[in-house]
């Protein structure tokens, strides 16, 4: 193919807008019901959301958030996890998880990645272990749900919580579960990218403990349960009904878009083969939803360039490891060679519900005629 011979078709990262505008009647709909109702936070929107959350996930409850982040957050500080606790969680993750952590005052304690999986090497997590260990937050990155069955032995051996972060693997299932319901409580986003998205920030928490679903409820609206009596110091963190809505039309197609997702993957390893170019294992096929299709090679930027020149945008997930960055000084001179060796050979090829057969084969040929 050569690159200027006919109109270069852009094929965007993630088109959201055509995702989007597939679902524009019907939330167009909803929201003129919530200008006739004059209802705006903690209505029928996100209590039917929350309903069906959690029944989609398997668990006993969910309750609608701000984002993800205040998700995990709020997660960790109705367990009361405070300073001098330790966390366990992966280097390799984006900054969102540790830095729930931090927010609270507790020690993230970074555990480095599995090569194959990207996701944290469960073998490693025993030794990061100390008395003041509370707990392990799991990250099911780009989709691929953790493989649990050692952080499940740990949790047990240790009197640990298991906090999942399932930001970007709505739907994945491990072992006849869905991830939401593979730990102790769980932080989703809704932030518009990921495989659930609304038209803004949104977030859930899904759990089966009665104690934390009701803290959490609380500590998400200033600490109240019942309206000017404050249980706790809390915060505001809530699901609009307008988000709340989207997701109410959105959830009912997220396993198709995931099952899309998975041929476009499939289409992917199947048929890109230059030795050059590393690609994603695959695994048991309903654990991953794949939210990012990520490869490596040695030479990213180079390889990130020609595909561009071809109209091809990718992204990088993530350029800068959490331990090299600014905001977390204390770390810069730790060395977390796996997790550095990842951050500087991944790059995400573009993969969305509604990329269409003539897109994706593009990718694989000019991918596949890179040198
Ligand atoms: C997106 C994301 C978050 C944060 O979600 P927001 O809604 O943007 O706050 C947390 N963890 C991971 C792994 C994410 O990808």
């Amino acid at each position: 193919m050569k690159k200027n011979e006919e109109e270069i078709n852009e094929i965007k990262f993630l088109d959201l807008k055509k995702i989007n505008n597939q679902y524009q009647i019907a939330i167009q709909q909803k929201i003129e019901q919530i200008f006739d109702k004059g209802w705006y936070l903690q209505g029928d929107e996100n209590k039917a959301f929350e309903e069906t959350f959690s029944e989609y996930c398997g668990t006993k409850y969910a309750i609608g958030v701000a984002n993800g982040l205040d998700a995990l957050d709020l997660i960790i500080k109705a367990y009361g996890f405070a300073s001098n606790d330790e966390i366990i969680v992966p280097a390799n993750t984006y900054i969102a998880s540790v830095l729930a952590i931090s927010a609270n005052g507790c020690k993230p304690v970074l555990v480095e990645p599995d090569i194959n999986t990207y996701n944290i090497d469960t073998k490693l997590i025993e030794k990061a272990i100390t008395p003041k260990t509370k707990a392990i937050m799991v990250v099911h990155l780009y989709g691929q749900a953790v493989d649990m069955s050692d952080v499940w032995q740990l949790a047990e051996k240790y009197n640990l919580k298991i906090i999942e972060d399932s930001a970007q693997a709505h739907g994945a299932i491990y072992k006849g579960r869905r991830v939401g319901n593979l730990g102790d409580a769980s932080g989703f986003s809704f932030y518009p990218g990921k495989n659930l998205g609304c038209l803004g920030d949104g977030g859930a928490i899904t759990t089966n403990d009665k104690d934390l679903y009701l803290k959490v409820k609380a500590l998400a609206n200033y600490g109240s349960n019942q309206k000017y009596v404050n249980l706790y110091k809390g915060e505001n963190s809530r699901l609009d009904e307008i988000q709340a809505a989207v997701l109410n039309v959105k959830l009912p197609h997220l396993d198709n878009d995931n099952k899309k997702r998975r041929s476009i993957a499939n289409y992917y390893i199947n048929n890109i083969t230059n030795p050059l170019i590393i690609l994603p294992k695959s695994s048991v096929e309903e654990m991953h939803v794949w939210h990012l299709f990520v490869i490596r090679t040695k030479n990213r930027e180079h390889l990130q360039n020609y595909l561009l020149e071809y109209g091809i945008q990718t992204l990088i997930h993530y350029p800068i490891p959490i331990h090299k960055q600014v905001a977390y000084k204390e770390w810069n001179e730790l060395s977390l060679p796996i997790t550095e060796k990842i951050h500087r050979e991944v790059l995400s090829l573009p993969i969305s519900p509604v990329m269409t057969d003539e897109e994706i084969k593009k990718v694989v040929q000019v991918i596949n005629e890179y040198r």
